[in-house]
């Protein structure tokens, strides 16, 4: 958690971001169908804080990463960094602007050059801004980062091969965090570690986050990870916000069925991943062709009728606490809050009122 953070300044804002990627089909290429990877997200980032986005495998979490960057244009929606439209630049002003944002990717391994040093993998960034007149600064620049991530300064020569996956993800960030961006798109850092190294690396973001201000946005399906380094927490669902919430709020009053299930399952699979485990009856559907209504209608346990024809907006349930849920609808008639009729989500209800399992390991 960013000891430093300030919750009245936001470092970046995303507004009713989308994407649909087509599926292309035929001699020309017309697009057949889209894939509903996003859905009008908004959420806002502030400095010094860790945001952290979670859900299943195919919710949308790391699009929303992509989109953040620009290393996939979003199909609508902004991104505003330091109040600058960061959708918008081209050219030079984009290439400046990318300086402030950096991404630390899953996989340290694919994400370094085999053929470069440690020290030339991560003064790459410094040498293509042009950041330092001398080989002497740029050098120290290095040595500094080096020793800031925990790399003894003897590994400088030495090629990426040599490393375990631990010291790996440490040269990533090293590379990440050179140019003093204000903002790091963490996307699952730690889920291919071991879970001894894990803690090592969550600990080692915390202390840079305190030290150079870092505000991050933490990509993960861990939720014991996200419980431990959060500030504020936004779940996703096949392409949408269903609860977004300060970290405490969400984990001790979780409003939104599919927030439920996801944390009545932490138990069960302490540091394990969500894509690893089925957390509820049911497949997550397709995104081509998403449910009516609400989009987690066909998993949902409190499924009522019209949540089968209209889908929830997101709106502030409590102070701060955001819910996408028709449970929390007072507009609605009697005869919208009955229950579903759908023989699935009734055996599950019977399920329930016999205590018997319906989440599954
Ligand atoms: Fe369940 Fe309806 Fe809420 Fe969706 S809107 S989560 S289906 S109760």
């Amino acid at each position: 958690m960013g000891k430093n953070k300030d919750m009245n300044d936001v470092v970046l804002e995303a507004q009713h971001l989308t994407k649909h990627y087509p599926i292309k089909k035929g001699l020309f290429g017309k697009a057949s169908n889209y894939v509903h990877a996003l859905e009008d997200v908004s959420f806002q980032v502030h400095r010094g804080e860790t945001f952290s986005i979670v859900g299943e495998s195919g919710c949308g979490k790391s699009t929303t990463g992509k989109c953040i960057l620009r290393l996939t244009e979003p199909t609508s929606g902004t991104v505003t960094l330091d109040g600058q439209d960061f959708t918008a630049l081209q050219g030079e002003a984009l290439t400046e602007a990318r300086k402030k944002m950096k991404l630390i990717f899953q996989d340290p391994y694919s994400s370094l050059n085999p053929r470069m040093t440690v020290a030339d993998i991560i003064a790459e960034p410094i040498d293509i801004a042009g950041t330092y007149k001398t080989r002497a600064e740029r050098d120290a620049r290095v040595e500094e980062i080096m020793q800031a991530v925990g790399l003894d300064l003897a590994f400088k020569y030495r090629y990426p091969h040599e490393f375990s996956g631990g010291q790996r993800q440490r040269i990533g960030i090293a590379r990440a965090i050179v140019l003093q961006p204000e903002l790091v798109v963490c996307d699952e850092p730690v889920s291919a570690l071991d879970v001894s190294v894990q803690a090592k690396v969550i600990n080692l973001l915390e202390e840079l986050q305190d030290r150079y201000g870092l505000s991050y946005v933490f990509i993960s399906h861990d939720l014991s990870v996200v419980k431990h380094i959060s500030d504020t927490v936004m779940v996703m669902y096949l392409g949408r916000e269903m609860e977004l919430a300060d970290k405490d709020s969400l984990f001790a009053e979780p409003l939104h069925p599919y927030t439920q299930a996801l944390l009545d399952v932490i138990p069960r699979i302490t540091h394990e991943r969500i894509q690893d485990k089925k957390i509820l009856q049911g497949d997550v559907p397709s995104p081509t062709n998403p449910p009516s209504g609400c989009v987690f209608h066909t998993r949902c346990t409190k499924c009522m009728k019209v949540c089968t024809q209209k889908a929830p907006e997101l709106h502030e349930v409590r102070p701060g606490h955001f819910c996408a849920c028709h449970l929390f609808d007072e507009s609605l008639s009697e005869a919208e809050r009955q229950l579903s009729l759908d023989p699935t989500l009734v055996a599950q209800e019977k399920a329930q009122e016999t205590g018997a399992e319906v989440l599954q390991d």
